[in-house]
This record gives C-alpha cells, sequence and structure tokens, in this order.
C-alpha cells in the first residue's frame, strides 16, 4: 500500500476518463467517449461509511487500494498530470468532477484540488459532496475557489431505503435529514439546477415513489442524475438484480417528461404495484420523445451549453444494444428495442 499517493497530490480517474484523456489504452462500445473528466478522492484508510450497494463500503472484504467502484478500477494520478492531461483533452471533454468520500480529511482537500483545477484548467469544476462530513462553509468555499455545480448521492428514493442501506440498517453514518437540508444549502449558495442529486433505480423502491421523488427535486430547483442499481461483487447487496429494463426505461422516460414540464406525477397514473401505466400526455407525445431518444441518455451535470457533460459511459451498465444509459444518442436498432420494451411489464 503506498501511504504517500494520497489526495490532495493525488487522485483516483475512472477508467472511461483515462481512456478518453488518453492516460489509458482501448476503445469503448460504439465509440462512446467520456466528456467529464471523473476523479475520486483518494486515502489508504479509504471510505468510514458503509452503504449496502458500493464498491466502497468499509466492511467490503478487499484492501481499500484494491476496491473497485462502479465495477472498474479507478488508477491513481497525481494532480500534475492530470491538469496537464485536462489541458491536452479532445474537444468533447467538457467538464471536471471530484467526487468525495467519508472521510473527514476530504473536505479541505477537495477545496484545493478544486482550486488547482479551476485556476489551471478551461474546464468548469463540480464536487460530489458528502454531506455527512460538512458544514454549509464547504459550499460557500467551494464556490469560491471555483466550484459551479455540486451533486448530492441521495441515491435511495425514500427515508426507510436510505437509513436501512445507507444508515442504522448498515450501522452507517449517513442520514436522510441531513441530505435534505444540504441540498437546500446547496440551492441557496449555486442557485437552482446547479445541484443535481443521484437517485440509483432498482433498490426497492417502486417507480411511483421515484416519479413522486424526481417532481419534488424538480420543484425545488434539483436536477435527478439516474443510475441503475448494479451489485458490485463483495458489497452487502451483491446478489441483487439490476432493475428490469422496462422500468428503468419509465422512469427515465418519466424524468424527462417532468423536467421538460410536459407532465406530471398527478397527470400519470399507476398500476396496482405503482408501476406507472400511463404518462399523463397525448401517446404522440410519448412517442416522439422516445423516437428522440434523449430521455435514455446520461443525465449528469451539464456543458456551458447545456449540453449533458457527465455522461458516464458504461458506468452501470455493460455495453449492449440495452444500456441502462446510453452515453451517446441511441441509434435507430436502440430506439426500436426501446420501443419494444418500454411499456413490458416488470416481471
Ligand atoms: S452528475 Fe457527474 S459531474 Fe455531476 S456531481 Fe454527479 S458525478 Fe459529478
Amino acid at each position: 500500500m503506498n501511504k504517500e499517493k494520497q489526495s490532495p497530490d493525488y487522485a483516483k480517474m475512472s477508467h472511461a476518463t483515462a481512456m478518453s484523456l488518453g492516460l489509458m489504452r482501448g476503445r469503448m462500445y460504439r465509440g462512446a467517449v467520456n466528456r467529464c473528466v471523473n476523479l475520486l478522492v483518494h486515502y489508504p484508510e479509504g471510505c468510514s461509511a458503509n452503504c449496502a450497494y458500493c464498491g466502497l463500503a468499509k466492511r467490503r472484504p478487499g484492501a481499500y487500494e484494491e476496491k473497485s467502484f462502479i465495477h472498474v478500477d479507478w488508477p491513481l494520478f497525481s494532480i500534475e498530470q492530470v491538469i496537464d492531461a485536462v489541458n491536452r483533452a479532445p474537444h468533447y471533454v467538457r467538464r471536471t468532477c471530484i467526487s468525495m468520500i467519508t472521510n473527514g480529511k476530504c473536505a479541505t482537500h477537495t477545496l484545493s484540488m478544486t482550486e488547482q483545477l479551476t485556476r489551471k484548467t478551461k474546464l468548469p469544476v463540480s464536487v460530489l459532496t458528502s454531506p455527512t462530513i460538512l458544514n454549509g462553509d464547504f459550499l460557500h468555499e467551494a464556490k469560491g475557489c471555483g466550484a459551479d455545480k455540486i451533486g448530492i448521492a441521495l441515491d435511495l428514493a425514500t427515508p426507510v431505503l436510505f437509513d436501512r442501506y445507507r444508515g442504522k440498517g448498515v450501522s452507517g453514518p449517513h442520514r436522510w435529514e441531513r441530505y435534505w437540508q444540504f441540498m437546500e444549502e446547496g440551492l441557496s449558495v449555486f442557485g437552482p439546477h446547479n445541484v443535481g442529486a443521484h437517485l440509483m433505480v432498482g433498490i426497492g423502491e417502486t417507480e411511483k415513489d421515484m416519479v413522486d421523488l424526481m417532481d419534488r427535486l424538480w420543484q425545488m430547483g434539483v436536477d435527478s442524475h439516474l443510475f441503475s442499481f448494479f451489485a458490485e461483487e463483495g458489497s452487502g447487496l451483491d446478489t441483487m438484480p439490476q432493475p428490469p429494463w422496462s422500468t428503468y426505461l419509465r422512469v427515465q422516460l418519466a424524468r424527462y417528461l417532468i423536467e421538460s414540464e410536459i407532465s406530471t406525477p398527478s397527470q400519470m397514473t399507476f398500476d396496482e404495484t405503482d408501476a406507472i401505466r400511463d404518462f399523463g400526455v397525448e401517446p404522440k407525445t410519448v412517442e416522439a420523445a422516445i423516437r428522440s431518444g434523449i430521455p435514455f441518455m446520461t443525465t449528469g451535470c451539464v456543458d456551458e451549453n447545456g449540453q449533458v457533460a457527465c455522461n458516464r459511459p458504461f458506468g452501470n451498465c455493460l455495453p449492449d444494444v440495452r444500456q441502462w444509459n446510453y452515453p451517446y444518442e441511441p441509434n435507430q436498432e436502440e430506439i426500436e428495442l426501446i420501443q419494444e420494451n418500454i411499456f413490458e411489464t416488470a416481471p
């Protein structure tokens, strides 16, 4: 274990980012590219939380250095290497993000990394925050260091699920109320639509739970960034299946209709299992949205033109025509497959 290589001088980088920046060799399925420089703070002792689905959880077996996160290795680079690579990045790379973990050291270090990245590169910087170890001052400081957006990984759709999988149920430190309070504080510092909530579909909630949550967030000024549950080997939930594809597609389409202000949860109808039965708009509107392919593309922090920059290629599914977040515009074959499956009843 290399104790001296840690943040703020070093950061982990997603495999897809390292490929897009030319720091690792390889090509992605259908020529996908990663438009965001996704970084993760790094300490040998790791994260002190214990979220049941997370690859970095303290109780997940294995040395922290060797733990995968969202199924891939995150190689370690010095901040100088990162800055140099960002300054030589292809034109499609539009944003940098620093992900925090639950480790008391990382607040100050994240600020200094943010300051360096905004001063020495041209890309805007997001911080994926860890509300449990932060107070409101951090938000002002992060903005002062140049960050323009923050993310908050709420992940779970209800207080009961949150407590079961991130809080008391796993002897974890996270509290639902703190996350919501931090979201309000984030909005007051960064402004509407500069705060994004990570939401994970398929971890015990109903489609209606997720629809109501996405609407509540949108009404507050928070954008929903959707992820699908995809079990991490050796984590507390490693036998739980991925959500049915049709469920994920319906939640994606509902998010698109809510955030485009085309429909609302009160217009939608749900079946006896609280799965979406009807989106509450004309069939031709639903058809046009599906044919555009846009609702099924990854949602994440945007670039200066409002296009999603954080497109996380294959972050929560394997490369295939069926994807739980397309990192590019789905092609005709993929759209036809979506049309055939979106109204399937989940098993
Ligand atoms: S959506 Fe992407 S860029 Fe934005 S906070 Fe989350 S991980 Fe970072």
